[in-house]
């Protein structure tokens, strides 16, 4: 309606799908656990930036999602936030026996996806949600034996993920969120197959893709991996 329309329009937040959730105004109060709203207060994060308004009420309702925001805007917790929330209800529930991979991330760069496995263990402390760190430069026994020993969350890049699976057999049916993280970039390094083969691995995952800039390449292989997806763009007036 118009109080939300004009509410986007204030925070710079524009839009573009079928039936998308509202934004929210904080972190508490959005149905997040408890202890992910007091971790993300210990981290200094006391208000949602614009895009993670958007993205986390978007997210939660399991909507498949192409965000675009400049750099620096959020974006990492925008996908973290509503990852732990879903981890851990599902643990909570005990809706699975075993601890194998709910969600997967996939980054451009080792030094990327350290970054975002980082920020995953400081919002998911205390929380039944581990994470693996899947990139060259480990020993990748390290990284199998890891996982065997029950994660909720796998943050990689594609080759060695990709080499990974081929050496030892992790059970992905459980994979519900596949996450795209600087998808220009993915592009640009020539990751595209090695994406869409872990993609079909997956059996109908809610897929976030997140870009500083959203190209005509980064949408083929939106349309390629969802349908019904929901566009964002935070902050960027060329958009
Ligand atoms: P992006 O991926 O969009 O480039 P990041 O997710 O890396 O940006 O976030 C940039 C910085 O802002 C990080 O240092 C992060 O810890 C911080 N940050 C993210 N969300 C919030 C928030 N809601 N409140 C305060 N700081 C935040
Ligand atoms: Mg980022």
């Amino acid at each position: 309606d118009g109080q939300i329309a004009s509410l986007r329009s204030k925070l710079d937040i524009c839009v573009n799908g079928e039936d998308v959730p509202d934004p929210i105004m904080c972190f508490s109060s959005s149905g997040l656990p408890e202890k992910l709203v007091l971790n993300l207060e210990s981290a200094g994060y006391v208000m949602p930036t614009p895009v993670q308004m958007q993205v986390i009420p978007a997210s939660i309702c399991n909507r498949s999602l192409l965000v675009s925001a400049d750099t620096g805007s959020g974006k990492t917790a925008s996908f973290l936030v509503p990852i732990i929330a879903h981890c851990s209800q599902l643990r909570s529930q005990k809706c699975t026996d075993k601890r194998g991979p709910l969600a997967i991330i996939l980054a451009p760069t080792r030094e990327l996806c350290l970054q975002v496995e980082e920020q995953a263990k400081v919002l998911g402390k205390g929380l039944p949600f581990k994470t693996a760190l899947v990139v060259g430069g480990d020993p990748l026994a390290q990284q199998i034996y890891r996982i065997e020993n029950g994660i909720e969350l796998i943050v990689g890049t594609p080759g060695r993920l990709i080499d990974l699976l081929m050496k030892h057999n992790v059970d992905l049916s459980n994979v519900n969120v596949f996450v795209l993280d600087e998808v220009d970039c993915l592009l640009e390094r020539g990751f595209r197959d090695q994406a869409m083969q872990i993609f079909q691995a997956l059996s109908h995952p809610q897929v976030m893709m997140f870009s500083a800039t959203v190209n005509s390449e980064v949408e083929k292989l939106s349309n390629s991996l969802a349908k019904n997806v929901i566009h964002i763009s935070c902050g960027n007036p060329n958009k």
